[in-house]
């Protein structure tokens, strides 16, 4: 019998994130390779996948949540 801990296992009972150690990293819905942030994201924003070039949109930032941006073009309805 084998236990298979994952390496980037997060502790249940962590608190709060220190934006210092906070890790900046999400999985891209489209391809599900891991996205680094170079600074925390602000909720809606958009990022680009760099690996398969997809946009997204941050839904979340407590852990760092993406989900595919809706396919618009030159949306001025805001
Ligand atoms: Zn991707």
């Amino acid at each position: 019998m084998s236990q298979v801990a994952p390496q980037a296992a997060i502790p249940s009972a962590t608190p709060t994130t220190d934006p210092a150690t906070e890790v900046l990293t999400a999985t891209c819905p489209e391809c599900g390779s891991t996205i680094t942030f170079a600074r925390a994201p602000r909720r809606h924003e958009l990022v680009r996948c760099p690996d398969c070039g997809a946009e997204l949109e941050v839904t979340g930032v407590s852990p760092i949540t993406l989900a595919l941006a809706p396919e618009v073009e030159e949306d001025w309805g805001e």
